[in-house]
């Protein structure tokens, strides 16, 4: 069994999957793997140096992310272009590294990842857990964790999928918005449902 694990920017998805962790649940992170594909080397990465030129790729041979992001950031069709290169490949390295996990002897196994909707990697759980937490939280836990102000965290917050919209999809919701031993609560709570689903005893 594949548990989806997601939330906006901030909202707690290490956090949760670390206490999953710590009860045998391994993950595998999408961001990872979206790095992964385009290293030195890597079919992607020369895909995209191809199509957007050789001044996204900096000087020791790694990809430029911020002249690329400066390229797609405003224009759709480079976007999509972009999106076309990368997600068929991270999808494929996603269904290797989780079958990887499954083959182990584990409970079940979490794909961890911030656009579990809008990438179409939804289809590739069982299970759909949203990380849940009120807008203003997010902005202030970003700001004190990342090097941006009030300010930035909110449009970063506002160009992501809304609350609402991430909650009217999910089949589980952790709400973090209060500490981490009553994030540990939730986690070891749902555990427990999800042992029980894959007809596994409780943790040790
Ligand atoms: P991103 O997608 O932005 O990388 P994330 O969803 O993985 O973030 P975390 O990195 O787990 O989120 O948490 C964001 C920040 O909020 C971290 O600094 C973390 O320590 C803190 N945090 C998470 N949960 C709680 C909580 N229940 N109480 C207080 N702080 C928390």
């Amino acid at each position: 069994m594949i548990i989806g694990v997601t939330g906006g920017i901030a909202s707690g998805k290490s956090t949760v999957a670390r206490a999953f962790a710590a009860l045998g649940v391994p993950w595998v992170d999408a961001d990872d793997v979206a790095r992964e594909i385009v290293e030195p080397g890597e079919p992607a990465l020369a895909e995209i140096a191809a199509h957007f030129g050789a001044n996204v790729i900096a000087a020791d041979g790694r990809l430029d992310r911020r002249a690329l992001r400066a390229i797609v950031f405003d224009d759709d069709a480079e976007r999509h272009r972009l999106e076309a290169i990368t997600h068929p490949r991270v999808r494929e390295r996603l269904i290797a590294h989780l079958a990887r996990l499954e083959a182990q002897s584990v409970p079940y196994v979490l794909l961890v990842s911030p656009l579990l909707f809008e990438s179409g990697q939804a289809a590739l759980v069982d299970r759909c857990l949203v990380i849940d937490v009120p807008e203003s939280l997010q902005i202030t836990r970003t700001a004190a964790r990342d090097d941006v102000d009030e300010s930035q965290a909110r449009a970063i917050v506002a160009a992501q999928m809304p609350r609402q919209a991430r909650l009217e999809r999910a089949d589980d919701v952790i709400d973090n918005a209060a500490d981490e031993d009553a994030l540990a609560r939730q986690v070891a709570e749902l555990d427990r449902r999800y042992r029980a689903v894959a007809d596994l005893p409780p943790a040790p």
